[in-house]
């Protein structure tokens, strides 16, 4: 399949006839074949194999021992990155030590992700970690006896077991990525060259690697029976799907008359927003006496709101640490009691002890309210105090 797509891909991308027999050379069914296919979201990390080119030089062409990664997948057409992430895969795998060592396979769909999870010897995968939910290409890998290269996030981190496949350890070391990628890199080379290509070529007299039999059994006993997706699917369900689903209905009501209403609203608090006054603000003085670990903050703030009620708003006050020029790190948030209200007018309150140590600053902001309203980002109206 892939030498005669290769011919296809290539001939139609107008390359000579002699790029094309080189990279089908080294198409051979014995030679290790590492697949990587997914969709070309940056986090997955397709470049990390690359980052060290000379040392992926050595590994793909070492005598007698070849390795051949079959890349495959696309990019969202709005995401650039991702699409110069197949361009930059696609120059390397023409390059003269790469030809036939890296190839890209055009049109990446059901079928030809089903013939590469189970036809390719190691499957790999290297998402930036926490962000892999579930990886699940390497699950219907592991279904067909493919062994994985992995790290150790979404299911590998659930799914693997010793001498069952290869994981690259999920403690994430490095707050800079550039670090951690260097890092992971580095791991990667380290593994084939000492682990995967040596055990696949260890080969005995009659022909095979009894040690890599053992990591496809290991796979196929150890893994595929054990592992399930109970666990993700039950995280989707209970922090998004449901939320979901009850904001729906909520929202759908009779007729839609709940999301009418919402709208309505929401335009009612869009037009008033700007003739928010503040009429006045009791605060305390930081600048006399700090405000820190067992010391009452005690604010009110009184606002004219022409055109809204008090329900239609909330007040919190914002703490971070006072030696920051800029406020980094909230620290503390809570959100004002209404104290007394009239039409267009309302006054927020707060007395809060501060029970963490530290000496704070603080700040306050309005934002609009409504039962209806769960997530503040659906309506992102914000008004600093
Ligand atoms: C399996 C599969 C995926 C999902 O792969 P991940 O490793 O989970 O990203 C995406 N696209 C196709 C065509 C697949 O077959």
């Amino acid at each position: 399949m892939i030498r005669e797509k290769l011919k296809k891909d290539l001939t139609h991308r107008q390359e000579t006839p002699q790029v094309i027999l080189n990279a089908l050379k080294d198409i051979n069914e014995n030679n290790l074949i590492i697949g990587f296919a997914r969709r070309f979201a940056t986090y997955k990390r397709a470049h990390l194999l690359f980052m060290n080119l000379e040392r992926l030089d050595k590994i793909v062409n070492n005598p007698g021992k070849p390795v051949v990664f079959i890349f495959s997948g696309k990019a969202h057409p709005n995401d650039k990155a991702g699409q110069d992430l197949i361009k930059r895969i696609i120059e390397i795998s023409k390059k003269k030590e790469f030809m036939g060592k890296v190839i890209f396979l055009e049109n990446y769909d059901m079928i030809l992700g089903k013939l590469l999870t189970s036809s390719v010897d190691i499957w790999l995968n290297t998402p930036t970690r926490p962000l892999e939910a579930s990886g699940t290409s390497g699950e219907k890998a592991v279904m067909n006896g493919v062994v994985n290269f992995s790290v150790l996030d979404g299911w590998w981190a659930e799914g693997y077991k010793p001498d069952a496949g290869w994981a690259i350890e999920e403690a994430k070391t490095f707050a800079n990525q550039q670090y951690q990628d260097e890092l992971d890199a580095e791991i990667i080379y380290q593994t084939l060259e000492n682990e995967i290509v040596k055990h696949y070529y260890d080969l005995n007299e009659q022909g095979f690697s009894s040690k890599w039999v053992s990591f496809i059994k290991n796979t196929i006993a150890q893994v595929a029976p054990h592992f399930t997706m109970q666990r993700m699917l039950e995280d989707y369900y209970t922090k998004y799907y449901d939320g979901l689903f009850a904001r729906r209905n909520q929202l759908y009501g009779v007729d839609f008359a709940p999301a009418t209403q919402l709208a309505e609203w929401k335009k009612k608090v869009k037009q008033a927003w700007d003739q928010i006054v503040i009429e006045s603000l009791k605060i305390p003085d930081t600048s006399r006496t700090p405000l820190e670990f067992g010391k009452k903050f005690i604010a009110e703030i009184q606002l004219n709101i022409p055109g809204l009620e008090a329900n239609d708003l909330g007040a919190e006050v914002l703490m971070g640490n006072k030696a920051d020029e800029e406020v980094k790190t909230i620290k503390l948030k809570q959100e004002l009691k209404v104290i007394s209200s009239e039409p267009g007018k309302v006054t927020f309150g707060i007395e809060m002890m501060i029970h963490t140590t530290g000496i704070y600053d603080f700040t306050f902001r309005l934002f609009p309210k409504n039962e209806l309203l769960k997530y503040r980002m659906d309506f992102p109206l914000v008004k600093w105090i």
